[in-house]
């Protein structure tokens, strides 16, 4: 229990979606993985969330485990994180890393094409063996690539963020 916690923790911080002090942020966590999955789903499985509840099953889940937490219930945290059980275990995190060595490709960034990414993880894909980096910048923009690949080219925007959706309002307004 303790190991897959942390793993969780881990696969969280890569995501942004931990504080310094190591706190899960619940709330953009929530609404991360409520975005994910379909209510209709969530209900099926007995695992719809009530976020105002201090007791909702997915902050239990992710506080220090001292109870039991439904394998399905497992199972939807794993594949919210990571794409199978066996890429859970595997992905590396490259957190920690205290060079900036990946530019943001995000035009409506201040850093665009600046090697400004700290934070990027990397997983390795189940069917083709190959490793993909999905990097984050500050902008919020978010996107992967193989890691053999260009590093000024975008494989596959995960996330446009704020900063993207402010300038395309901008622009069209
Ligand atoms: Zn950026």
């Amino acid at each position: 229990m303790n190991k897959v916690h942390d793993k969780y923790i881990e696969l969280l911080n890569n995501r942004g979606l931990v504080t310094l002090k190591g706190r899960v942020k619940q709330r953009e966590l929530y609404e991360e993985f409520i975005s994910f999955y379909p209510t209709e789903l969530l209900t099926l499985l007995n695992s719809s969330i009530n976020f105002n509840s201090e007791c909702n099953w997915l902050k239990v889940a992710l506080r220090k485990p001292r109870q039991v937490i439904h394998p399905i219930r497992n199972i939807l945290i794993i594949l919210f994180l990571s794409k199978n059980l066996e890429s859970f275990f595997k992905e590396e995190s490259y957190q920690c890393s205290k060079q900036a060595l990946f530019p943001c490709l995000n035009p409506a960034c201040e850093n665009y094409r600046k090697l400004s990414i700290k934070k990027y993880d990397i997983s390795i894909d189940s069917k083709t063996n190959e490793k993909i980096g999905t990097f984050y910048c500050k902008c919020e923009f978010v996107y992967s690539r193989k890691m053999k690949a260009d590093i000024y080219v975008v494989g596959r925007v995960k996330k446009y963020g704020v900063t993207w959706e402010t300038k395309l309002k901008g622009l069209i307004s």
